[in-house]
């Protein structure tokens, strides 16, 4: 189940390698950075904003709007 993320706490999370912002996701849950095309996943409500640990990702893929 997918936590609540209050809206002030994501407003100061940037990706830890360019600073930019970052897009929540879902599903798979966690954060993407467009920028970078890198996928930070959240684990038991954890964000990991390691960058080491980051996904490959693709905006445009993983992303409905
Ligand atoms: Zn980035």
């Amino acid at each position: 189940m997918p936590l609540e993320w209050p809206e002030e706490l994501i407003a100061v999370l940037a990706c830890p390698k360019c600073k930019g912002e970052l897009d929540r996701l879902d599903e798979p849950e966690g954060f993407g950075c467009r920028h970078c095309g890198l996928f930070y996943a959240v684990t038991d409500g954890i964000p990991d904003f390691l960058i080491e640990d980051a996904i490959p990702w693709d905006p445009a893929a993983g992303m409905e709007r």
